[in-house]
């Protein structure tokens, strides 16, 4: 158990000169994952990084996993100095008070009141937000949608993340929980998603969706290459069979990504017909989306959106950030509640 004194002991901060100017700006971003725990010191005006820590996700014992959070700000707070605040992303619905409705990611967590459990543990202001709207926070700021008011940011890994800048400001809606376009329902005779529904954005354009439409060529009899992979089981496709099949020059594994990128395609041009943003970011995980394929979806949006061809084309670009984006925003989201944007 270690509480820290606000107060602040100096001879703790020895890494930093001239205290004050070094600790306004120093604060402490967590990005909860379905398997790690990622956390860095930054300073959210330039992103730049003084620490980082990560710790897997106790999945066996959802129980700990605030404490496994609280831990990895322990060890950061010891090594660069106690922070002007944290913040924390979680992945699924957290409301305006910065508790978990919903997050089949983690399992156990509901209800979870993480920035309560933080700001009881180490006395400070804590806040939490959903993981993909820090992400897009730092992408931004800092990032792939600086200088764009307005930005539609699409994380695809397992599933698909996504947040919306509307007039500079992130969109949360009445609760909270605005900005999940992976749950746009597509295909009503389609795969059926992590949430329950059948026919979500993301069951046909993330990691799963390339599983799923892999597992459409297998039952066509084909995708032999991928199921092989996978160990002649299609229940164990992942993206990353698709990925290995399509770096061996394997055709059907180019099918599947061609069927890929109609669909992303797809979901963006009705994102873009929505909301109009200046920009879209792409950002996530998944290895077969590189330039070639951000080239091809940006070239099949324009016969989705409305009135294509008579409006200004909408650039699309890779995510700058990385993996670190979500942690990096984590940390913005608190100095903009905290100290202001
Ligand atoms: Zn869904």
């Amino acid at each position: 158990m270690s509480a820290v004194d606000r107060s602040g002991d100096p001879s703790t901060g020895s890494s930093t000169a001239g205290a004050s100017a070094g600790d306004a700006n120093r604060f402490i971003g967590i990005d909860l994952g379905g398997t790690k725990i990622m956390g860095v010191v930054v300073d959210p005006r330039t992103g730049e990084i003084a620490a980082r820590r990560k710790a897997p996700t106790p999945k066996d014992d959802p129980g700990r996993t605030a404490t496994a959070i609280g831990d990895v700000v322990a060890e950061l707070i010891e090594e660069s100095g106690p922070p002007v605040a944290i913040g924390v992303g979680v992945p699924g619905l957290v409301d305006h008070h910065g508790v978990l409705h919903y997050g089949p990611n983690v399992p156990g967590v509901l209800g979870l009141d993480i920035a309560g459990d933080l700001r009881g543990r180490f006395g400070m202001p804590v806040v939490a937000e959903n993981d993909a709207n820090n992400a897009a926070l730092a992408e931004h700021r800092l990032g792939a949608a600086k200088g764009h008011d307005h930005a539609v940011i699409i994380t695809q890994g397992t599933g698909i993340g996504g947040a919306l800048i509307i007039g500079g400001r992130l969109l949360r809606g009445a609760n909270g929980f605005a900005g999940e376009p992976g749950h746009m329902l597509v295909d009503a005779r389609g795969h059926v998603c992590a949430c329950g529904n059948t026919g979500c954005w993301e069951t046909v354009s993330s990691g799963a969706g390339l599983a799923n439409i892999s597992r459409e060529l297998v039952a066509e009899g084909r995708a032999v290459r991928i199921l092989e992979l996978a160990g002649g089981d299609a229940a164990l496709i992942r993206g990353e069979h698709v990925s290995a099949a399509m770096a061996e020059g394997d055709a059907d594994a180019a099918e599947v990504l061609d069927r890929f990128a109609g669909w992303v395609a797809e979901g963006i041009g009705s994102l873009i017909s929505l909301l109009d943003p200046g920009v879209v970011v792409l950002g996530g995980g998944l290895t077969v989306i590189n330039q070639h394929f951000i080239a091809d979806v940006r070239e099949r949006v324009g016969a989705t959106v409305v009135g294509g061809p008579y409006r200004p084309v909408v650039p699309i670009r890779a995510a700058q950030l990385g993996p670190e984006a979500g942690a990096i925003g984590a940390a913005i989201n608190a100095r903009d509640l905290f100290v202001g944007p």
